[in-house]
């Protein structure tokens, strides 16, 4: 295999037998980058030349004989929400253009402690809203399985970057299922943590009761190591958890025996892709043989998850996004006029179509006369989502769905159909309402050559049962083994 094909771990491998540099690494990966980039458009940024500096610091260290970690000298892709200091973090939005954080997110301090080399920042829907990364202001990216098709989103450049062989990690954003949609789709590894987990500081908001930042990588293993080092809680972050990591690289065994899973009866509703249903009901018998007990549970208010997201995470949305007035942050109108009326063009231009029917929404759900109706109900009804998974994880360690109801779908399919496109987040979105963690894992290939993705549920801070369920799939099949040909 060549080196861009090679997972994290078989990397870390290589470079701690001196069987190649890091410096060989950075300089294939940036070949393959050109190779392919031009075809997926994955990145918004590139730093080749730093990477090559630090990956040649790297090979100084290693030569003297210094001990390295799991991801010393690994390249790594950081979705563009996330602040990377004195890197220009845009958002994919217009408005964030030549914004240049001065601070960089906990996530990334800690990746710069455990000796990443980051190689670029990735597209991404605006501000992290969409399925598609279609809502980017900057580009479209592609999903590399077929060129014609969408990568999914709203993390879609961080899982072609990994699915093409650009990177072997990436961290994606995950509010409605943006890390684990994208990764579905491109047939790689995506994470989204427990609500807490990881600090969300530096992290550009967008429903901050909902976001989370977590791992994009080609295996199971590699998941574990990169949620290891962005783990724990953080001063920065009040809602970051004090409760204690442990060595996830401990839960990667791969059987399953006393492990129970709950088949939620909601998620096979009309809609669903048949290939998608089949692959899943054969994934669950391959669990079944590894030791796991699978029956059916109900998640009865399942139905109402899609629409109390909207409610809530545009409501959030509209007022993270204040802050965006042409005063503190990236674009200002170039028009000459009045303070107010520089607010408003500096918005109008800045923000692109579904960042502003976001604003619009979530601000007409807060406003008097409706918030009860609304926005209060929807926070009821998330009470309700919670409550369904409390109930199902008192007697089962885990839950399994598809992530995606289809496969990927072509450019330019849904976006004229907003709600069309909100219904990809149809069975992810509950795990934010709920804040449990969910990985997404491929699991097949549909007759088209698309990947189809199986999403693991967890019961909050469990990352480590579904790491295992995942690991455990994993290595006792073979789909994680194909690259996609481009
Ligand atoms: N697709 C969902 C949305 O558009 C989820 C996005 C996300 O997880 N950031 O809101």
């Amino acid at each position: 295999m060549k080196l861009h094909e090679l997972s994290a771990h078989r990397l870390h491998k290589l470079i701690k037998n001196r069987e190649v540099s890091v410096e060989e690494i950075v300089i294939s990966l940036f070949q393959r980058i050109e190779k392919v980039e031009e075809k997926v458009k994955a990145f918004l940024f590139l730093y080749k030349k730093e990477a090559l500096e630090e990956a040649r610091k790297w090979d100084k260290r290693i030569s003297q004989g210094e001990d390295i970690g799991p991801l010393s000298g690994i390249p790594i892709a950081i979705k563009d929400n996330i602040c990377l200091d004195k890197k220009e973090t845009t958002c994919a939005s217009r408005i964030l253009k030549e914004f240049y954080p001065p601070y960089a997110a906990t996530a990334i301090e800690r990746l710069k402690k455990a000796g990443v080399i980051f190689i670029g920042k990735t597209n991404m829907d605006e501000f992290a809203m969409g399925s598609s990364t279609e809502n980017s202001a900057f580009q479209i990216t592609r999903n590399p399985w077929n060129l014609e098709t969408i990568p999914g989103g709203s993390s879609g450049g961080s899982a072609v970057a990994v699915a093409s062989g650009e990177v072997p990690l990436a961290l994606g954003s995950d509010t409605g299922g943006s890390i684990r949609q994208p990764a579905a789709l491109c047939g790689v590894v995506g994470l989204k943590p427990t609500y807490g987990r990881v600090s969300r500081y530096g992290l550009v908001a967008f429903a901050s009761s909902l976001d989370q930042i977590g791992p994009v990588t080609k295996t199971v293993r590699d998941s574990a190591n990169l949620l290891q080092v962005i783990s724990g809680k953080d001063e920065f972050d009040s809602t970051s958890l004090d409760y204690s990591v442990p060595d996830y690289s401990e839960s990667l065994i791969s059987e399953l025996k006393g492990i129970r899973i709950g088949l939620p009866k909601e998620y096979f509703i009309p809609g669903i892709e048949e290939e998608v249903k089949k692959k899943i009901l054969t994934a669950t018998k391959v669990l079944q043989d590894l030791g796991a007990r699978v029956e059916e549970v109900s998640l009865p208010h399942t139905e109402y998850a899609v629409a109390t997201y909207y409610l809530v995470a545009t409501a959030e949305a509209s007022s993270n996004l204040a802050r965006y007035d042409g005063v503190g942050y990236g674009y200002r109108t170039k028009e000459k006029t009045n303070l107010i009326d520089m607010y408003k063009k500096s918005r109008q231009q800045g923000f692109g179509d579904e960042v502003k029917r976001r604003i619009m929404l979530g601000t007409y759900v807060l406003s008097k006369g409706y918030y009860e109706n609304y926005y209060g109900k929807a926070q009821r009804v998330r009470t309700l989502i919670k409550e369904d998974l409390d109930k199902v994880f008192q007697d089962f360690d885990a839950v399994i769905t598809p992530t995606s109801p289809t496969v990927a779908f072509k450019v330019g399919e849904k976006i004229d159909d907003p709600l069309k496109m909100y219904l990809s987040d149809i069975f992810t979105i509950s795990a934010n309402l709920a804040g449990i963690p969910g990985i997404s894992i491929l699991c097949g290939f549909n007759k088209d050559n698309l990947p189809i993705g199986l999403q693991i549920l967890g019961k909050a801070f469990d990352e480590e049962t579904v790491l295992r369920i995942a690991y455990a799939y994993e290595q006792n099949t073979e789909w994680h083994k194909r690259r996609a040909e481009i």
